[in-house]
């Protein structure tokens, strides 16, 4: 992972390559190198559609290893949804793919000429770019499909759907698991719009005839490895119930804390929760196909293996197991509480290349605005198709719940900076809404997993339903999971390195002993520090203040029951996140 690809989509002539060394950007992978390009290199203030925007995707500083669960694959840009800085990362193949065959980031840059679409081959024998217009507004399914009869079944891809291509903000870059299937997302922030502006379809990755990476230090690197993977064994999150049921386990944990958003966040609480649960989901899956069958990793090294397989009723392959996120934004915040239909939403989320967060928060605003009814799955799947074949009405919801509400004239829109809020509801779980308001993300639950805290009891405990505590306990896990994304690691991880100091260790000694380093703890949260601060400043020059690190009004003015609780962490505890 020694140097950088620059491929310029708007030389004269066609797209040119340059490779070069990584130089400034050494010693940084993942978030840490996305978000340090996109804050030099890109200016605040361009529009992100266009010539000045750059598309990173950058491996972690341990992808590619044979470090546990190391494989997520970082991509930053300046956002389309958001206007300021994104980093949004997925699972998949592709960043071991990527890591070994020595790149630590592809930059797209420029913007072609004219409508030509374009696929990128990356081998070991380097780099080939060709017209791709046979694989016009196919979707990711038959992209992948095609790419597999031209490249052979040892690939990975990284690719866009039609989202991506008709620039709708909403758009996410698909990443294909372990299976070769298109399921694994950068979801947030319409980096697949952006892609799209690139006209890059998809960037296929063939790592035949490369080696693992090896570390500096084998046996130090063998027994901290070992640590790190027994640590995640023994903790419950990791070991038991992500194994077990994925991440929608967090269904009835979530509802019974009552802070289940309901009906685009009307309530906490969900009454047809226990139909659309994570225990139902497995049940189901083993049913349809075979027992065991309900979950598995979704890249090679990953131990966890909280991925999984849903099955149609005929027992054929539907989607990936929908997540937690999925469930809920596609499930109870439209008041559909059929796995059978979520699944299938799912299915054209991932076809069509998009973020399925914003896409359920965008049809419960419309459900909101009178275009279906809360509960009609029907009406869902045929505003979702409406999306996909990019008509009027389509478009407008391509482009998000905000710009769906702003056209539709509602004012209940739960978003941050343009950004729709995930499963978990500010008023009832405190500490995650400090983090949706004060993200350089946007509302973004990853980017500092109160919910850990306050509601399973993970690294300490905070009530959730309480202002104090709530900004120092953001800050931390900001600062921490700003140092994750940029190691390749699942923040999934998180849960175990927040109870366990001895796997924490063990992950700082993985590094050490893979790159011949003597990091501290200091040193991680130093790195955790930097980033946000690059975002940041990037945020800050593109022109967001302090007022747009806020909720929207209708948290502070409507309680939620079961609770009947608003949001209350005081502004000035918002405004001191960022202070240390
Ligand atoms: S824990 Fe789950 S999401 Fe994370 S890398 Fe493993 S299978 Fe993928």
């Amino acid at each position: 992972m020694d140097k950088i690809l620059r491929i310029d989509m708007g030389a004269e002539g066609g797209p040119k390559v340059t490779g070069a060394p990584v130089g400034e950007y050494a010693g940084l992978g993942g978030r840490a190198l996305t978000s340090a390009l996109v804050s030099k290199e890109v200016p605040p203030l361009c529009h992100p559609l266009g010539v000045d925007n750059k598309l990173v995707i950058a491996p972690g500083l341990l992808s590619g290893t044979a470090a546990a669960t190391s494989g997520r694959l970082s991509v930053g840009c300046k956002s389309p949804l958001t206007g300021g800085i994104k980093e949004a990362n997925a699972g998949g193949q592709p960043s071991q793919m990527l890591a070994r065959l020595g790149y630590a980031a592809i930059v797209l840059e420029g913007k072609p000429k004219d409508d030509t679409l374009y696929k990128v081959l990356i081998n070991k024998d380097g780099v080939k770019i060709s017209p791709a217009d046979d694989l016009k507004m196919l979707g990711n399914y038959d992209t992948v499909e095609k790419l597999k009869g031209e490249y052979g079944d040892k690939i990975g891809v990284i690719s866009i759907g039609p989202a991506g291509e008709m620039k709708m903000a909403a758009a996410s870059i698909a990443c294909t698991d372990m299976e070769l299937r298109p399921t694994r997302h950068a979801g947030r922030g319409g980096v697949g719009a952006v892609m799209g502006s690139k006209g890059v379809k998809a960037i296929v990755l063939d790592d035949t005839g490369t080696k693992m990476r090896s570390p500096k230090d084998p046996e130090a690197f063998k027994d901290a490895n070992r640590r790190w993977v027994d640590g995640l064994r023994k903790h419950a999150v990791t070991g038991q119930g992500l194994p077990a049921y994925g991440t929608n386990v967090l269904t009835n944990v979530i509802n019974e804390a009552g802070g289940y958003p309901t009906h685009n966040f009307m309530w906490g609480r969900f009454e047809g929760c226990s139909k659309i649960s994570g225990e139902t989901q497995a049940e189901l899956e083993n049913q349809r196909g075979g027992e065991g069958s309900a979950t598995h990793g979704c890249h090679r090294g990953c131990i966890i293996r909280c991925s999984g397989t849903f099955y149609d009723k005929d027992g054929h392959y539907l989607t990936k197991q929908p997540e937690y996120e999925t469930v809920w934004a596609h499930g109870g915040n439209c008041g559909i509480d059929d796995l059978d239909s979520i699944a299938l939403l799912d299915r054209l989320d991932d076809d069509f290349g998009l973020d399925t967060i914003e896409m359920g928060a965008t049809i419960a605003v419309a459900m909101e605005a009178g275009l279906a009814k809360f509960g009609d799955a029907e009406a869902a799947v045929s505003l979702l198709k409406e999306v996909g074949k990019g008509s009027p009405l389509g478009r407008i919801l391509g482009n998000g719940a905000a710009v769906t509400g702003k056209v539709f004239g509602v004012e209940r829109v739960p978003v941050v900076k343009g950004q729709s809020m995930p499963a978990y509801d500010p008023r009832a779980v405190q500490g995650i809404g400090v983090t949706y308001a004060t993200s350089t993300m946007g509302a973004d639950h990853t980017a500092g997993y109160a919910v850990a805290t306050n509601i399973l009891g993970v690294g300490g405990k905070v009530d959730p339903l309480k202002p104090q505590g709530q900004a120092e306990l953001s800050r931390n896990l900001q600062i921490t999971t700003a140092a994750i994304d940029s190691t390749g690691m699942c923040l999934f991880i998180a849960f175990a390195i927040m109870d366990q100091p001895e796997t924490f260790q063990a992950l700082i000694d993985t590094i050490n002993a893979f790159h011949g380093l003597k990091l501290t703890a200091d040193d991680v949260t130093a790195l955790g520090k930097s980033v946000l601060k690059n975002e940041r400043e990037f945020n800050t020059k593109a022109g967001f203040t302090s007022e747009h690190d806020r909720l929207p009004a209708f948290f502070k003015d409507e309680s939620l029951a079961p609770h009947n609780i608003v949001f209350n962490v005081p502004d000035k505890d918002l405004d001191s996140v960022f202070n240390w």
